[in-house]
């Protein structure tokens, strides 16, 4: 094998380690680590107008790993990764959805919602997933675990599931992931530890086990899933045609994500493939805004909160673990973090849901962040938005439900369908729907 072409490299210091070490952190000084490629030697393989060819010829691929909407980018996400090792269902080729309705309400010329809800276990967590689980099983690890909000641990169990001899552990915060997400690893075969505390105290807990023992960790944390997320921001564009949107809105929770679609950005700026960085915002839901709070007091310290509680409980989390890596890539593109209360995520999601597209409260937390940041006069009208929604709304069914029943404490439904009750006859049913029926009374809530 020839010299690699990635390492890993502390994000304070600067200090790097080999890839193939199993590290989390810096030894000089526990900064997080990063993977850097050595982009001159990707700059003398191509330049930006044939990466951008070599990318669109694959496009066509029916089979093999180009045909995944990480592994497209082999070379972007882990170029030292022999093809054979690669774990993928696959993933990614998310459509990249117009929303008249919100360019329309917004009074803003182009917004597109990139539906990551699309992938194999209905998030995006599979992207990182992907790349975290091919690189443990060309390690040769084979214990991987990670702590999860409930889709984190979805994903590693699906792709763990794939690999012969590698068990999976899941350690999941006690009656804070939904129904859904729960029976996913439970599905997979993974083993699933509930703990009676919040997310924020199962990473914790998790990372020191993971530091004293040769497991795997799978967790944001992980650079190596971040590379595998970056693709995100690759497909994004390559749907535009190579033309960078002005805005990437992101939902943040441990902030893994945002750094990921920043660095993505980067890396495609660098090779030549996009001339110009989005502007990253970030979205919060009050409950948990960290990030949010830090933008407003001018970044000045490290701001970590108790999380409370929301309906986007996948960004639960009061102390993000990709913190300084999330403000170092949002600055850098002049962004910003914005937070929204749980009325305005909630009815952010009911306007998307009613296009036909159904997304999860997570998600809505960035729909109601555009919204308020264009009502802020902070995204112009004339602006081109990809608001990417993370999950897919059959995660979070009793969120939904709950909403339309208007069941939700604290929030009055601006958009409510009711389930309609009534008696199991025709009759009652042509009162229903049939004008001119003696008793006819259409309901049509939230008009
Ligand atoms: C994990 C997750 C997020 C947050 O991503 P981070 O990388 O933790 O910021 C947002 N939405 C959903 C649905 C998620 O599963
Ligand atoms: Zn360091």
């Amino acid at each position: 094998m020839g010299r690699p072409l990635s390492r890993l490299r502390c994000i304070d210091c600067g200090r790097d380690y080999p890839l193939d070490e199993i590290r989390y952190e810096c030894d000089a000084c526990s900064a997080l680590l990063e993977v850097a490629h050595d982009f001159d030697r990707l700059q003398e393989a191509r330049d930006g107008p044939a990466w951008r060819r070599l990318f669109d010829t694959r496009l066509g691929e029916t089979s093999g790993t180009a045909r995944s909407g990480v592994w497209r980018y082999h070379e972007l996400v882990l170029p030292d990764l022999p093809s054979g090792h690669v774990v993928t269902k696959p993933e990614g080729n998310t459509n990249l959805y117009p929303s008249e309705r919100l360019q329309e309400i917004s009074r803003t010329r182009d917004v597109r919602i990139k539906h990551e809800g699309e992938n194999p276990t209905l998030s995006f967590k599979d992207r990182g997933m992907s790349a975290g689980v091919s690189w443990a099983r060309h390690l040769g690890v084979q214990q991987v675990a990670c702590a999860s909000t409930g889709d984190t641990s979805a994903a590693m169990a699906a792709y763990a599931a794939q690999v012969e001899g590698m068990r999976g552990v899941v350690v999941l915060p006690k009656d804070k992931v939904s129904m859904e997400q729960l029976s996913q690893p439970i599905a997979s075969g993974c083993l699933t530890v509930s703990l009676p505390t919040d997310f924020d105290a199962c990473i914790r807990l998790l990372r020191d086990v993971c530091r004293r023992h040769s497991i795997y960790l799978l967790n944001s944390v992980n650079p190596v899933r971040i590379e595998g997320q970056k693709s995100i921001a690759y497909e994004t564009v390559q749907q535009l045609n190579w033309e960078p949107p002005d805005w990437m809105v992101v939902p943040v929770g441990n902030a893994g994500n945002i750094s990921a679609i920043g660095k993505g950005l980067a890396d495609l700026k660098t090779l030549g493939i996009i001339d110009r960085l989005p502007r990253l915002l970030g979205a919060q839901p009050e409950a948990a805004a960290p990030l949010a709070r830090a933008h407003q007091e001018g970044y000045r310290e490290h701001v970590r909160v108790k999380a409370g509680d929301t309906v986007a409980t996948a960004i639960r989390i009061g102390d993000p673990v990709s913190y300084d890596k999330a403000v170092r890539a949002v600055r850098a593109s002049n962004g910003a973090f914005i937070s929204s209360s749980e009325q305005e995520i909630m009815d952010a999601k009911a306007l998307v849901d009613r296009t036909g597209l159904y997304i999860c409260p997570n998600s809505a937390t960035a729909v109601a962040g555009f919204l308020k940041a264009r009502e802020q006069g902070m995204i112009a009208s004339g602006e081109r938005v990809v608001i990417v929604a993370t999950a897919h709304g059959c995660k979070f069914s009793q969120a939904t439900i709950d909403y339309h029943g208007a069941r939700l404490p604290g929030i009055a439904p601006r958009f409510a369908n009711r389930v309609v009750e009534i008696a199991a006859d025709a009759g009652a049913i042509e009162r229903l729907l049939v004008p001119g029926v003696p008793g006819f009374s259409l309901r049509k809530d939230g008009e």
